[in-house]
């Protein structure tokens, strides 16, 4: 049987077993399709009763995201300390280090190139250029070209604010990169200064321990959580909106299954013996909540909980796994690039190669830099077009409309964002011998997830 059906088998397997994830999701899009319809009277005004139900649903929905985000910091900083701690060995953690970037530059390099090469084929962006004001589309040109003459981007800001001020105050406000960075360093610094660096690394274990049985917790709460965020999502645009935008859309979907059923089952060919099929359908449940939540941060403690469970060492997990939840972004990067060739194609600019390769470059550098919460792709897609010179009105105008959708493809793209994490981990695991197989073929494991 072909690879890519038997992916698609063992996705349906994992699904399965997950039933009560999967049927918050298809009961959510059911509810939201019937809501949509009913939301307003035939005689124009909002129907308030559904409006009520839609806000119930909404409020479900934001405490469920907010619950696991809130384990979010606590556990992305113990598991990295733990991890670096619990290498030991620089020289393995070098090693994995190494390893991490490589694996996770190819399959995003991978997602830009499909991205830009669809769309310069496709032309995704001509078929709404019927909708864009004639003068915009022209001052627009315009602009891109003067931007092009005078490219400084504004790339050396985003690496500036990489580095924290005040770790402090980054943890408060959650940016996900500079916490990352510092606790990387800080972790880095406690496996150097030996045994004083025991109370704080016991300190850490223990928090992680509590905030993993709280995600344990939450977990049960998965299936209606996931049920109000989809209902939500879908009652909140017409089925009209797909049509203008179709190309647009079976581009995405055409790359992300490029990726799914391609791109990463050839690295886990190429680099490792993990099979495809079995470790596909093993990490369904993170995949499913991260459909529902819109997030790979939110997903992280599920897919450690997952990974661990089916055999990938806790070093590996708590290395690379909330490394990757932060700045392993390739669908989005994929979307990035697609919207972006969609955008300009809208406006009548035609993209040189060179400048396609920027787009492709930029969406490498916006997507790693977006935290893993919902709609962090569309905001730092700003990123790129302001780098084509693009002003925020029109890119305004451009992510109004891109914004009406952008749910259900967030959706989409933190489903592969979370998958590409786990196939990393999975790969390393193995080159380090640090995935053990028997639990990884045990299918009962996952059903432990949420004992
Ligand atoms: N929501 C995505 C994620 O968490 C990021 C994005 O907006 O593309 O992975």
């Amino acid at each position: 049987m072909k690879l890519h059906m038997q992916i698609l088998i063992a996705l349906g397997l994992g699904i399965k077993r997950n039933g009560h994830i999967f049927l918050g999701l298809i009961l959510g899009i059911i509810a939201g399709v019937i809501l949509h319809q009913y939301k307003v009277l035939p005689n124009g005004d909002i129907n308030t009763s559904v409006a009520y139900i839609i806000g119930a649903l909404d409020v479900i929905g934001k405490m469920f995201i907010r619950l696991i985000q809130m384990v979010v910091i606590p556990l992305v900083c113990s598991a990295i300390v733990i991890g670096i701690a619990s290498v030991g060995d620089s020289n393995q953690l070098g090693k994995m280090g190494k390893k991490m970037i490589l694996y996770y530059a190819l399959i995003t390099v991978a997602a830009v190139t499909i991205g830009s090469v669809l769309s310069a084929l496709f032309k995704p962006g001509i078929g709404v250029q019927t909708y864009v004001n004639h003068t915009a589309a022209l001052t627009a040109q315009e602009q891109v070209k003067e931007a092009v003459l005078a490219q400084q981007g504004n790339l050396s800001q985003l690496f500036i604010n990489m580095i924290p001020e005040n770790p402090i105050a980054s943890i408060a406000n959650g940016d996900m990169i500079p916490i990352l960075v510092f606790a990387l360093i800080f972790a880095i610094a406690l496996s150097k200064v030996g045994d004083v660096a025991r109370p704080i690394v016991g300190f850490f274990e223990s928090v992680f321990a509590a905030t993993m049985k709280v995600t344990d917790w939450i977990m049960y709460l998965a299936a209606p959580g996931v049920f109000a965020l989809t209902a939500t999502a879908i009652s909140s645009f017409g089925t009209g909106i797909f049509t203008g935008i179709s190309t647009y859309l079976i581009i995405l979907a055409v790359g992300m299954l490029i990726q799914l059923c391609l791109v990463y089952p050839l690295i886990m060919k190429i680099f490792s013996k993990v099979p495809v099929a079995t470790y596909f359908a093993a990490i369904t449940e993170p995949l499913m909540v991260a459909f529902g939540t819109a997030s790979s941060s939110a997903t992280l403690p599920l897919t450690i909980a997952c990974c661990e469970k089916r055999g990938i060492s806790h070093k590996v997990c708590s290395f690379v796994l909330p490394l990757g939840a932060t700045l392993n972004m390739d669908a989005t990067a994929l979307f990035q690039t697609v919207a972006v060739m969609f955008l300009t194609q809208a406006y009548g600019i035609t993209l040189e190669p060179m400048q396609i390769v920027m787009v492709a470059v930029f969406a490498i550098v916006a997507s790693s830099t977006s935290a893993g919460i919902p709609g962090a792709g569309l905001i730092t897609l700003a990123i790129i077009l302001n780098a084509l010179g693009l002003t925020s009105q029109q890119l305004w105008e451009g992510l109004a409309f891109l914004f009406a959708i952008d749910r259900i493809i967030d959706m989409f793209r933190s489903m592969l964002n979370v998958t590409s994490d786990a196939v990393v981990a999975a790969v390393i695991a193995d080159n380090e011998g640090e995935l053990n197989y028997d639990m990884l073929n045990n299918t009962d494991a996952d059903r432990d997830i949420l004992d």
